[in-house]
């Protein structure tokens, strides 16, 4: 019997497949009204979404009870505590340096400068972007049970967090607890595994739908703008996360490259860290050997903490409104940039087009006009896939390097190359 191909793979079958039909109905069929409403808005539409429920349905019980059972594995609350304050330093620092680095290839390649006669001023109103008052406030749930009915990610970790150090503090009822806890997360990761089956399909509807309604066309007039995010995105991965992970670990960035792949797809075809969230946790603590007592806190940490992507989004946005408006921008107006892109990527969650909002906010903080906004919003889905691959790998490069110091990665299961995905 002939072998099935391997699910990466199929994967990207899936996802080059829907990119070219989604390409053609954009190009050739989709003002047929049968075809918007039947095809795009029909079989497109309902399977990506359900491919995406099901996803999202893994979220908060995978979170709650994987951080529940990592707690429980690291067995005692001042090692969390250092993870925790590592984590987040990692997390910050690779997240300014992205937006740095934005900034200054961003000055030099100067996208936008002859973009006058191109402005429309279609309003934009910006949805208001949360203050660092209330991100502080909201870390912990006034009640819990909205947390969790909500998929409030800062607030289900800080509950979970909570819960494990009380169980440790339990003694005799903790551990027979943590048994059962370490249980349903076996029965989780399997689900995951289910829901990856009905990947390929669910890649290539999610990537139909997109094209067919986006096109490849809209890159063209804003090619300065999306040529230089996407070179960022590439240097942040490439060289700067890439030295990062070799420098601190010498573990093999091509390996991690490789097994991260399933991943990647994901988080371009659902443009969701959040939703990539159990594929993410699945591949580091089984394909990179990272120790549940670290992935477990750091993943879901990451998915709602850290975005270097998007912040890199922020740092050529701005430049480039600031250049379309013919406004230049002073040294401090650049560290607004940078502190703003920080703050903002803390309070919000790695949902689609999240970026927009927090773009809202950095250049409300800058004095740069919000209505530039409307400039990039064609082409921001498109981006928005690319910088969340960028996300989610800032947040396994960090998850990496905090579990080798602790000693707790497994360079066994990091090496070997069999029982990947393929
Ligand atoms: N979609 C991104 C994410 O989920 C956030 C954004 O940049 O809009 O990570």
């Amino acid at each position: 019997m002939k072998r099935p191909l391997p699910l990466t793979t199929q994967i990207l079958l899936g996802m080059g497949l829907g990119l070219l039909i989604g390409s053609l109905i954009n190009n050739f069929v989709i003002e047929h009204s049968f075809v918007a409403t039947y095809v795009v808005n029909g079989v497109f539409y309902v399977l990506g979404a359900l491919f995406i429920n099901a996803l999202k349905m893994l979220v908060v019980p995978l979170v709650t009870f994987s951080l529940i059972e990592g707690v429980n594995a690291i067995g005692d609350a001042g090692a969390v505590g250092r993870i925790g304050c590592k984590t987040i330093f990692w997390y910050l620092l690779t997240t300014a340096m992205a937006v740095s680095m934005a900034l200054a290839v961003a000055s030099v390649v100067s996208p936008g400068q002859n973009f006058e006669a191109v402005i429309n001023h279609t309003a934009f109103t910006p949805p208001s972007a949360p203050s660092l008052n209330e991100v502080l406030i909201n870390l912990v749930p006034g009640n819990p049970v909205k947390a969790f009915a909500d998929g409030e990610m800062l607030q289900i970790i800080c509950f979970a967090l909570f819960f494990g150090i009380a169980m440790l503090k339990t003694g005799n009822t903790g551990k027979k607890m943590a048994g059962y806890v370490s249980m349903v997360n076996e029965v989780m990761m399997s689900l995951v595994s289910i829901v990856m089956r009905f990947a390929p399909l669910g890649v290539f509807c999610l990537m139909a739908k997109t094209f067919s309604e986006q096109g490849l066309t809209l890159i063209i007039p804003m090619l300065g703008y999306a040529f230089t995010v996407i070179t960022c995105l590439l240097l942040h991965s490439i060289v700067t996360l890439n030295l990062l992970l070799y420098v601190n670990t010498r573990l093999s960035p091509w390996i991690f490259l490789r097994k991260m792949r399933p991943v990647y797809l994901f988080a371009f075809s659902t443009a969701s860290s959040n939703a990539t969230l159990p594929v993410t946790l699945q591949t580091v603590e089984k394909k990179l050997g990272v120790h549940t007592g670290t992935a477990s806190f750091t993943i879901p940490l990451g998915a709602t903490f850290n975005m270097d992507g998007t912040a890199i989004m922020q740092g050529v946005a701005t430049v480039f409104i600031a250049n379309v408006y013919h406004i230049p921008l002073t040294l401090e107006q650049f560290l607004t940039v940078i502190g703003m892109s920080l703050l903002a990527s803390i309070g919000t969650a790695g949902v689609p087009g999240v970026g927009l909002i927090m773009l809202a906010m950095v250049l409300n903080q800058v004095g740069l006009p919000v209505e530039g906004i409307a400039l990039i919003i064609g082409i921001d889905r498109l981006l928005d896939m690319m910088r969340t691959v960028i996300n989610v790998n800032g947040d396994a490069v960090v998850t990496c390097i905090v579990s080798d110091s602790e000693k707790t990665l497994d360079k066994k299961v990091y090496q070997t190359i069999e029982g990947n995905y393929d």
